[in-house]
């Protein structure tokens, strides 16, 4: 009675939504598992690939988990969050970034029914997050170490950890080719963390296989003007020029006011110009240059002059090219060319300018600093040639992690096997609910071998069974065992070197636990009216099936 006497209580304003309670862990829970189908299909080595095209037409083939995620434009603000784990593995760890999303989604989906039964979702989380540290633990104490042999030996284990990466990838073919090529160009760059020393150039057509390795750098030629087919093509050890300037014959006609009294001073004022370039290129070649590179224009009376005097020039050369181009020559970008001391020029065993494919390619090599690699990638049409750069990307970083943390995992399902066998072997010990929510994260963990499994079309019962029975052997010589991509069996992960940085693992497990806990804990959104109608269009169209149905259940509260 009180209640009806008492004047309403307005909190939010109109046309808020709000809906809260069991009904909307659920919904987040239903829209995260939906994300998780989504991405399901793409893991592993027989994993399909995912077409993603817009309304501007362009079109992107990848079976990379964040290049999905990022490209499916996700509204649904719980599932944004599955978004968010994938980037940041990407930019952790660069791998994982589907096992990531699918460990959050199982993880999630195993929690369903306890969270329907009316278990709360604290508890889970307690539970979750428990064994989320057991399993790093775990993985932590299986890792192997690769520590202490020699660069031969190392280059080779890396190399398989680059395979396994790529083997999952359009260009899985040809994984030992890309895979030794990643290994080099990640040893030439030494430890320097700058990632951006390897570039990666994209010329499309021809054979993967065409593709190759530039120990130093090497750029699309640029534009260039008459004159610049009689410059040299090629250089031994030349001294090479880094500028900041323009190299232009300026015609001030346009920024200028110049007022003369009489005709006859103009031609002066043409003169000047003319000498001050002629200043500036004179300078240039007194420098002992044989290859001057600008980050501005190269205009057609310099291309001349230092054709005439037998010296490359290429202007408007990308920033990050010419930074590249300073890191492994030894020199430094003049933004005067007064005072050009030899220190501040560079120098490389050879330079040339090569015909690949239909592009002309400036490429510098055997440069004396090194800590520079470019990978010149070719191959069919252009979103092949984009994923196969992703794939040398997400295998880039592997390698760069497997030389920083050298401790590897096996691959396959076995070590999420491995964890699997002994959370449930842990949980026994414990007395309570959180026995159940243990075992439910354990199970959890068996769906990257049988997502294996199914993405290449295996028996994922059968396959586990076999697993598990390996895993289970008091002595531990199973503890290796994971799904054989080739056969439809099991077989020694280890052994066959399908390998995985430990670091992969750890950071998807942590990631894909705190994404799990952080969704557990949210049991009410709230959309303010201003949003409503903006977001609400572009939900219809794009994410149907994440959004779960749940709205339509939550509470409206007034
Ligand atoms: P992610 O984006 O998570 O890296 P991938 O599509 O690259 O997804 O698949 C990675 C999974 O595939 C890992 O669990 C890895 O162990 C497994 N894998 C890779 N190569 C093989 C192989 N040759 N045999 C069995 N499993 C493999
Ligand atoms: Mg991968």
């Amino acid at each position: 009675m009180a209640s009806m006497m008492q004047p309403q209580i307005i909190l939010l304003k109109e046309g808020t939504d709000t809906s809260q309670g069991k009904a909307q862990l659920v919904s987040n829970i239903n829209a995260c598992t939906a994300v998780g189908d989504v991405v399901r299909t793409t893991l592993g080595p027989r994993g399909m690939d995912k077409l993603i095209h817009d309304d501007k037409g362009s079109v992107t083939i990848s079976n990379d988990g964040a290049t999905i995620m990022k490209l499916l434009d996700i509204v649904h603000p719980a599932a944004k969050i599955l978004v968010d784990i994938a980037k940041s593995q990407d930019s952790e760890v660069g791998d994982g970034t589907t096992t990531v999303v699918l460990l959050a989604a199982e993880f999630l989906k195993e929690a369903k029914p306890f969270i329907e039964d009316g278990v709360h979702s604290q508890n889970l989380i307690r539970s979750y997050r428990t064994a989320s540290s057991l399993a790093i633990a775990k993985v932590k104490e299986l890792a192997v170490s690769i520590e202490g042999k020699s660069v031969e030996e190392k280059k080779g284990l890396l190399a398989k950890c680059a395979a396994t990466t790529l083997s999952s990838k359009l260009i899985g073919g040809e994984k030992e080719f890309f895979a030794t090529m990643v290994v080099d160009a990640v040893m030439a760059i030494g430890d320097d963390d700058r990632l951006k020393m390897i570039g990666i150039k994209k010329v499309p057509g021809g054979n993967m296989r065409d593709s190759f390795l530039v120990d130093g750098v090497a750029f699309k030629k640029t534009f260039s003007y008459a004159g610049f087919e009689q410059q040299p093509k090629k250089f031994l050890d030349p001294k090479i020029l880094l500028l900041n300037i323009e190299l232009e014959l300026k015609s001030e006609k346009e920024n200028a006011e110049i007022r003369l009294s009489d005709p006859s001073q103009y031609q002066s004022i043409v003169d000047a110009e003319w000498n001050i370039i002629y200043d500036k290129l004179d300078k240039c070649v007194e420098s002992g240059a044989k290859v001057v590179l600008s980050r501005l224009a190269i205009g057609d009376l310099a291309t001349q002059y230092f054709a005439d005097r037998d010296i490359f020039c290429a202007g408007r050369v990308a920033e990050e090219d010419l930074n590249r181009v300073a890191a492994a020559a030894g020199g430094t970008v003049q933004t005067s060319v007064n005072n050009i001391i030899t220190e501040v020029l560079g120098t490389c065993e050879i330079f040339e300018e090569k015909q690949v494919g239909g592009e002309r390619f400036n490429i510098f090599s055997g440069c004396p600093s090194g800590r520079t690699a470019t990978i010149v990638l070719r191959g069919g049409a252009d979103q092949f040639i984009e994923e196969a750069e992703r794939s040398l990307h997400d295998a880039i970083m592997i390698v760069r992690r497997a030389v920083k943390n050298s401790t590897v995992v096996p691959g396959g399902g076995a070590i999420d096997m491995e964890i699997s066998k002994y959370l449930r072997q842990h949980s026994r010990t414990i007395a309570g609910k959180s026995q159940l929510f243990i075992n439910s994260y354990a199970k959890a963990l068996e769906v990257i071998p049988r997502q294996l499994c199914d993405n290449a079309g295996f028996d994922a019962t059968d396959v586990l069974n076999k697993l598990r029975q390996k895993h289970a052997m008091q002595s531990g010589e199973g503890a290796s065992y994971g799904v054989d991509i080739n056969t439809g069996g099991i077989a020694d992960s280890f052994a066959n070197f399908v390998w995985e940085p430990a670091v992969v693992k750890i950071n998807a497990i942590n990631a894909a636990t705190e994404a799990a806990c952080l969704i557990l804990s949210v049991d009410e959104t709230v959309k303010n009216p201003k949003s409503e109608s903006a977001q609400g269009e572009a939900a219809q169209g794009a994410m149907g099936r994440g959004r779960g149905g749940g709205r339509g259940r939550g509470m409206r509260r007034r």
